[in-house]
């Protein structure tokens, strides 16, 4: 592989800044390895050269003209297929939506445009952002580049594996229930899920809105800070936008790295981290916890009860906003027109065969559990007790971080699974997400780091910190001291980094 493609994207944003390389140069080197290993790994739906090398060409002769340029203008960044680009093809791996151009560019697609970051392309995704092991994608899973045989996560498994397998040293995910982290830890790569309502929402297809949250796919914590800098702030066009500006986190990641942790209060969280917890996870985060320790950390254990309830709130919650956000793929706004195969051609039958044929499994059954959950009759049983849960969630976060600044868990209760292991057992796929979903029931900021392989089947371990909303810093913060106290990125261990172009 071309070695420029095994820096950080902060050590590649230098290199541009003093002239020893082009944006042409590099995104070329990403393209080109793009394009061999999709046929293998699958990461990509859409591969944007022309866009790509456009950008990339604008920055260099900006850069010559002796512009003065964003901190990662000239870096490549692939984006996940639910972000809208104007133009090109925005499919959320679904064929509902095989065709459709969309006509408007999210916010975070016009921030990278603006950051002169060239989008080297769209990745996959379960149908929808519903999903685990990217194994719902209507259009075949990605492959885990630690393992070819095991899923890369989902919902957000092409970006992890796009940054795990060094395509590109940066993507964009989004996160309703964990579908940047869970992905991350699975892949050895470093996933974030901001504050809600840190990043604009504009553009993002919706999911379940009070949950989604767009957020940096890296390979260091310091790479996924300057990202963060670059999408984060204020947007009039996302009505739960946060009006507040958005702190220096890169330097305070590297500065942190330096410096440790002196004074912080680190809780884990008891509830997620015991009974059916693999146990090479268990190992690698409490291996973890004690590097924290030695980097001049407090540690407490504290107790969130309400957590054990979250899951379920959120398989109420989840479907019942995503049945009424994926009303509107009715066959007639966007993408494929299916007409009914006998009786009437009316608005009514060309909705149902349209929906019938685009949508997948997944999708249906959440369709119909979150239409069920809203139903007169079953609406303050399903979905009022699930809000209840949300607000005591809500409290067991503000009393934790009364005792402790950040908490701890594994992000994923196992390693990376096998194809197949969890596709006819919905409720064990769910379970994938047990440690991540407390943070979007909550609006709180969280990250996966990578905390080593597990000693039982060596492939990566996610360690999940949690801070206040708001306080996406913190977060940042320790996750700068811990990755210097383990050793710097373990993206770099991973087989792909082995890969040659040629196949
Ligand atoms: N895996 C979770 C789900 O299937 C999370 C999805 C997400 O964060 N988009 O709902």
């Amino acid at each position: 592989m071309n070695e420029l493609l095994r820096k950080s994207a902060l050590e590649l944003a230098d290199m541009l800044a003093a002239g020893e390389i082009t944006s042409e140069e590099l995104t070329q080197a990403a393209l080109q390895r793009i394009h061999a290993l999709n046929p293998k790994i699958n990461a990509f739906l859409f591969i944007d050269d022309e866009g790509a090398l456009a950008t990339a060409r604008d920055v260099d002769a900006r850069r010559a003209a002796g512009e003065q340029l964003g901190r990662l203008a000239g870096v490549p960044i692939a984006v996940k297929d639910n972000m809208v680009t104007r133009g090109k093809p925005t499919t959320c791996a679904s064929k509902i939506l095989e065709g459709w151009l969309p006509p408007y560019d999210a916010t975070v697609i016009q921030k990278l445009a603006a950051a002169g970051m060239p989008v080297v392309g769209k990745t996959n995704m379960d149908e929808f952002a519903m999903g685990s092991s990217t194994e719902h994608s209507a259009f075949g899973p990605t492959l885990n580049p630690w393992d070819t045989t095991r899923i890369p996560g989902g919902s957000g498994g092409g970006s992890a594996a796009a940054v795990g397998s060094f395509m590109v040293p940066l993507a964009l995910g989004s996160d309703t229930g964990g579908s940047i982290r869970q992905p991350a830890a699975v892949t050895g790569t470093v996933g974030v899920k901001p504050t809600y309502g840190a990043v604009s929402r504009y553009g993002l297809v919706a999911m379940a809105s009070s949950l989604d949250q767009i957020g940096p796919v890296a390979r260091t914590a310091a790479d996924a800070a300057a990202l963060q800098e670059i999408i984060g702030g204020h947007d009039p066009l996302d009505s739960t936008s946060l009006d507040e500006p958005v702190p220096a986190l890169e330097s305070l990641t590297t500065q942190a790295a330096h410096d440790g942790l002196e004074g912080m209060r680190v809780g884990i969280v008891k509830e997620l981290s015991g009974e059916g917890y693999q146990p090479g996870v268990l190992a690698s985060f409490r291996h973890a916890v004690e590097v924290l320790k030695g980097r001049g950390a407090q540690i407490v254990e504290v107790s969130c009860p309400s957590f054990d309830y979250a899951l379920a709130a959120y398989y109420l919650i989840m479907p019942a906003e995503v049945s009424s956000n994926l009303a509107r793929f009715d066959g007639m706004r966007y993408g494929i027109r299916v007409e009914p195969k006998e009786g009437p051609v009316t608005a009514e039958t060309v909705m149902a065969a349209t929906r019938e044929a685009g949508f997948g499994d997944e999708v249906k059954r959440r369709i119909i559990l979150g239409t069920h959950v809203l139903s007169a009759g079953y609406y303050d049983a399903y979905y009022g007790s699930a809000q209840k849960v949300r607000t005591l969630v809500q409290r067991d976060f503000a009393a934790a971080f009364g005792q402790a600044d950040v908490l701890v868990s594994p992000t994923s209760p196992t390693t990376a699974f096998k194809f197949g292991e969890k596709m006819n057992d919905p409720l064990s796929m769910y379970l994938s997400d047990i440690a991540t979903i407390p943070a979007n029931l909550a609006g709180v900021p969280a990250m996966s780091l990578p905390a080593g392989v597990a000693d039982d089947d060596g492939l990566p371990v996610g360690f999940q910190i949690l801070a206040p909303a708001h306080e996406d810093a913190t977060m940042y913060r320790v996750a700068g001291a811990l990755e210097a106290g383990l050793g710097g990125s373990l993206a770099t261990r991973c087989p792909a980094a082995e890969w040659e172009e040629v196949l």
